[in-house]
């Protein structure tokens, strides 16, 4: 027993050494990914509950890594952010995506079932409190012509907890110039509810736990009960609603009762190419 116990510790010691090796090795190999071109941006599409008419995507950056092949964000952005390295990284997501949109709605002409695509994009709380966030997006979006109003900045709830002026001030100024501030991963952070009046947010994304207590049916009903106050305090804010994770039909059916008005998740679509993005809008807007 005593050397199967010590043959297990030293497995899982292997374990802890190669992944903090493969951890090191991401952080030092991710300047050179950028540069190389490794990084690039599946979208995933955002429906209206109502009529199912596709709105538009939110933006998710992949890493092709020559050796270990895609990686998922949740294996880099921390690293990225440990670094620093996502402020240029957030840049380029920012700018690929918004060329991106133009992208749809050139193709788009005149069949806009639903009005002109728009594009979510993740903002990390490094590039919030970056001086250059600003600028840095004005900027972007003269180079490629795209309205303001085409653009929605995910920030995560937790990042902007306990805010001060301060860090609200760039994405006041954002808001005022006609950029969508949307509250991500909502109902994970404990904030203070009376608190949302003080956010310049339009949109609140409702966590994906919330859509998968709805999975049972008939759900929990004090999930139900949750979900519905979240949602008429929003909307008496003047916020949007939108859901992620929905994997079934009785999810979307369920959420849209309770008066979610946009949702995102595997039942409509993985998140994938922007060839298929517009390939989505574009059926949904002939029929
Ligand atoms: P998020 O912003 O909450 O994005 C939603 C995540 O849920 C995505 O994971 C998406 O692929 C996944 N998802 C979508 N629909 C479903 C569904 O029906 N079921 C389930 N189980 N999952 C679904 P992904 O792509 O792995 O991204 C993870 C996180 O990485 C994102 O969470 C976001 O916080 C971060 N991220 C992604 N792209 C960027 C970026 O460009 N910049 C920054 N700062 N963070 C990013
Ligand atoms: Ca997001
Ligand atoms: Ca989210
Ligand atoms: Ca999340």
């Amino acid at each position: 027993a005593k050397s199967a116990g010590g043959n297990r510790f030293e497995l899982a010691d292997a374990e802890a050494d190669a992944r903090a090796i493969t951890r090191h090795g991401l952080t030092t190999a991710l300047p050179t990914a950028l540069e190389r071109g490794e990084f690039f941006i599946e979208y995933q599409p955002l429906v209206h509950l109502g009529d199912g008419s596709v709105r538009g995507a939110e933006a998710l950056v992949r890493w092709l890594h020559p050796q270990h092949g895609v990686l998922g964000p949740d294996r880099f952005i921390p690293l990225a952010e440990h670094t620093g390295l996502i402020v240029p990284l957030g840049r380029w997501v920012l700018e690929q995506s918004v060329r991106q949109a133009r992208e749809w709605r050139e193709l788009q002409g005149g069949v806009e079932a639903a009005g002109p695509l728009r594009i979510n994009v993740n903002l990390s709380p490094c590039q919030l409190t970056h001086p250059g966030l600003v600028q840095d997006t004005v900027d972007i979006l003269e180079r490629t012509g795209v309205a303001p109003d085409a653009l929605c900045l995910e920030v995560t709830e937790s990042a902007l907890i306990g805010a001060d002026d301060d860090l609200l001030k760039p994405l006041r100024r954002l808001a005022e110039m006609g950029v969508d501030i949307a509250l991500d991963d909502f109902g994970t952070g404990y904030s203070n509810l009376a608190n949302l009046r003080r956010l310049p947010v339009s949109i609140l994304k409702l966590d994906r736990s919330f859509t998968q207590s709805m999975q049972q049916f008939p759900a929990d009903p004090v999930d139900l009960k949750i979900v519905e106050g979240i949602v008429s305090l929003a909307h008496s804010l003047d916020l949007a609603v939108t859901v992620e994770g929905v994997e079934t039909g009785a999810q979307a059916e369920q959420l849209r009762i309770l008066g979610c008005d946009t949702a995102q998740g595997w039942y409509y679509a993985r998140p994938g190419p922007p060839e298929r993005l517009h390939q989505l809008a574009l059926v949904d807007a002939t029929g």
